[in-house]
């Protein structure tokens, strides 16, 4: 240290010193006075460290009531506000599993809000009096809509990948292809998710090419379950084969092996209908005669986070039963949402409108390109020279490892700064309240429409504004 730094220690203040600072500038605030404690001690702290990392004198400002009491009121505030918050995905990644993967239903959201704060019959039968299984509110729909014997639904799709092999396999054998041992992202492998179920994987085939007789000639008396994993990922390509899941399943019957398929992303919709690659459906799938399939909530359903397993009804009442099911369970909000969401699914013009997952997936690049223009508009109203605002055409992404292959042709609205950089302008966004993340492309920051909702457009152009006083 030395002397400068020692003298500059010296004319930092006590915590007391700004806390008299802070009552008098703030008489009367909610915030509890333990919070501006820390938050004082918290800005001494790092004006400390701030003096002994620098080797030239600093700023007298920096020792300015005034200043003391910014840097206060900025701790206090990051104190006080939530760590996680909405934020505008203008990246046209639909379902973007770091900002949240899917969207509920506003009128979902409202039934939502209305079951987590007020009592519900999550595990009481009103006909009866006593009490009920928390499931029953939504096996009948999901039976319905997939045309399954039987359904539950546990929190995410790799716990109900990890309750079936537990339950289903325990210290037997799985066969599954080598073209399908997934790894998504998060570290969820379907070979290790196998050893934590105490299944002994039996991989057969090539990576490219798998046949029926790979799976018979694997089949042996230790064998509990014929395994299909679908690619959500990723796609193999040029010289392939693979077995359908029919044919596993006439395999599975010949053997009396149950069959099941995780088909990661499942969906109610055809997307192929509305221009997407053809995917097959939840209710193909069971049609398929597979005793079990598990899908998650919240990828192209668009609902909850949640995993949901169908099948028949033997199979899915023993792994009901499975204890660990307990650990896996869905609380009610969970429950909630998912019930609402699928009643939309009864009517598919419904679902693609209200549903903003479909809806941002089946929206056309024309009614992309009339948000975008609106946006351009009222970006352009902020009448500042610095601002180079333009419409680019781009591609946005499903996201949420569904359809890699998945081109998504839409329109974004191009930003520059004239004396701030690309990068630069992308930080400022993302640091705003609230925040928007958007994307860099050829050294412009664009915004992709087709993830922007209405709502999102006073923030963005307000946004703008506050990065304008920046210099
Ligand atoms: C996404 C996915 C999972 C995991 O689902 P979560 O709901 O994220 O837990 C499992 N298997 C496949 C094939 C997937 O695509």
């Amino acid at each position: 240290m030395n002397p400068q730094q020692q003298a500059l220690l010296r004319r930092l203040p006590g915590v007391d010193y700004v806390l008299d600072l802070w009552e008098k500038n703030y008489p009367i605030t909610s915030v509890p006075r333990p919070v501006v404690v820390q938050s004082i001690r918290d800005v001494l702290d790092k004006l400390r460290s701030k003096i002994l990392a620098a080797d030239e004198t600093l700023d007298d400002i920096l020792f300015s009531d005034s200043e003391l009491l910014r840097l206060t009121k900025e701790a206090v505030d990051k104190k006080t506000g939530f760590n996680l918050k909405r934020v505008v995905n203008a990246t046209g990644v639909v379902i973007h599993t770091n900002l949240g993967r899917s969207l509920l239903p506003k009128k979902v959201a409202r039934h939502v809000a209305e079951i987590s704060s007020m009592y519900s019959n999550l595990e009481f039968d009103l006909e009866k009096g006593e009490r009920g299984s928390r499931y029953s509110a939504i096996e009948e729909i999901l039976c319905e809509l997939s045309g399954a014997e039987a359904a539950m639904v546990v929190n995410n799709n790799a716990g109900a990948v990890f309750l079936s092999l537990e339950t289903l396999a325990r210290g037997k054998e799985v066969i599954v292809s080598r073209g399908e041992l997934v790894e998504i992202g998060g570290s969820f492998r379907i070979p290790d998710v196998m050893a934590r179920s105490n299944a002994k994987l039996v991989e057969v085939g090539a990576t490219n090419r798998t046949h029926p007789a790979d799976y018979e000639r694997a089949i042996s008396d230790e064998t509990a379950l014929l395994l299909k994993v679908h690619t959500s990922n990723y796609a193999i390509v040029g010289f392939t084969a693979e077995v359908c899941l029919k044919d596993l399943v006439a395999l599975g019957r010949k053997y009396h092996l149950p069959v099941m398929k995780d088909l990661g992303s499942g969906n109610f919709v055809d997307f192929s209908k509305y221009g997407l690659i053809q995917e097959p459906t939840v209710q193909e799938t069971v049609a398929s005669g597979a005793d079990v399939v598990t899908f998650s909530g919240d990828k192209m359903l668009g609902g909850p986070q949640a995993g949901i397993i169908v099948g028949r009804k033997d199979v899915v009442e023993r792994i009901k039963k499975n204890p660990i099911n307990r650990a896996l369970r869905i609380d009610k909000m969970t429950l909630a949402a998912m019930e609402a969401t699928l009643h939309i699914y009864r009517d598919e013009v419904k679902a693609l409108s209200e549903i903003p997952t479909l809806q941002m997936l089946t929206i056309s690049v024309k009614e992309i390109a009339k948000k975008a223009r609106r946006l351009r508009n009222r970006l352009k109203k902020l009448g500042s020279k610095r601002l180079d605002i333009g419409l680019v055409d781009s591609s946005s992404r499903v996201g949420g490892g569904s359809l890699p292959l998945q081109e998504l042709p839409t329109k974004c609205v191009s930003v520059k700064m004239r004396g701030l950089s690309a990068s630069k302008m992308e930080c400022l966004m993302r640091e705003a309240s609230p925040p928007v993340v958007g994307r860099i492309e050829d050294d412009l920051v664009v915004i992709d429409l087709r993830t922007v909702q209405d709502d999102d457009f006073t923030i963005i152009v307000n946004t703008f504004k506050e990065i304008l006083k920046h210099e």
